[in-house]
């Protein structure tokens, strides 16, 4: 079976001391192709550059949760590497951007601005976006309405089901992971159980969003517990949780996630059937 992780921070620092070892667990596992989703200015080269190094996808973004330290600037940085690398086919979407109304002591109006931003960028370059939502649907809605790009996708879902049906319609596709692997996270599963057969993709969101598996309590982590990062290789399990919410077989799990992933970000299906017809 073949995956696609549509969400993986492949280029964080978690990574930086055996990044080869776990794409190669990746590759071993099954996950064909990764879309690796920048979070600010400063790493849109390196991100770039991972992906073609390891012929995977890219998205060149700033992430909700590090606009505080974004300079406007930045955004001038976006529009021109969009412009510089419009003829790159790794380059899929614009991402990671949204609205994070869950972490306490963020300024709100300087995220609505660089996300409102973003939109206009991703519009103008005729490109999907990956988005950020945390508690924050709505907003992310409002923006989607006045701004209209061409879909894209809500990453680590997490809304109510009437939000879930206004981003379907609005016509994103939902990412699923490691949250929708545990018991207690009722709400994700029902999302992930019930949404439309045309609606969810899987991702890892790695090194974040542990499995239960690698899941460690705060007490076990001070306890020096073996590290909760979570890795691209671990997709075909968490797929299986979404297999059993839906009564899908794995091979059709695989089949329709990959085939939503690439309904949303066109440009990864191309470059898909540009690396298997080679
Ligand atoms: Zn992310």
């Amino acid at each position: 079976m073949r995956w696609i992780d549509t969400h993986c921070h492949l280029d964080a620092a978690e990574f930086d001391a055996d990044r080869a070892a776990v794409w190669q667990r990746a590759r071993a596992a099954g996950v064909m192709m990764v879309v690796i989703p920048a979070v600010a200015a400063p790493t849109f080269d390196g991100v770039r550059a991972l992906a073609h190094e390891l012929g995977v996808a890219y998205a060149l973004g700033i992430h909700p949760l590090c606009v505080d330290r974004a300079e406007a600037a930045h955004l001038e940085q976006l529009q021109d590497a969009l412009r510089r690398h419009a003829g790159d086919p790794r380059l899929v979407a614009v991402g990671e951007i949204g609205l994070d109304w869950f972490v306490p002591g963020l300024d709100r109006e300087r995220q609505q601005h660089f996300y409102l931003a973003q939109l206009k960028l991703a519009r103008d370059a005729g490109l999907p976006v990956l988005l950020h939502v945390r508690r924050s649907a709505d907003g992310l809605l409002a923006g989607l309405r006045r701004i209209d790009v061409p879909g894209g996708i809500a990453h680590a879902f997490n809304g109510s089901a009437a939000q879930a049906d206004a981003c379907v319609a609005i016509g994103l596709k939902l990412g699923f992971g490691g949250a929708m692997t545990f018991d207690r996270a009722l709400q994700i599963r029902r999302l992930a159980a019930g949404v439309p057969e045309h609606a969810p993709v899987l991702e890892t969101d790695a090194p974040d969003i542990p499995p239960y598996w690698l899941y460690r309590t705060a007490a076990q982590r001070a306890q020096g517990e073996r590290t909760q990062r979570n890795e691209p290789a671990e997709l075909p399990r968490i797929a299986a949780a979404l297999a059993q919410l839906r009564s899908w077989s794995l091979a059709d799990t695989a089949a329709i996630s990959a085939a939503n992933a690439r309904a949303a970000l066109p440009r990864l299906a191309a470059l898909m059937d540009a690396m298997h017809a080679a």
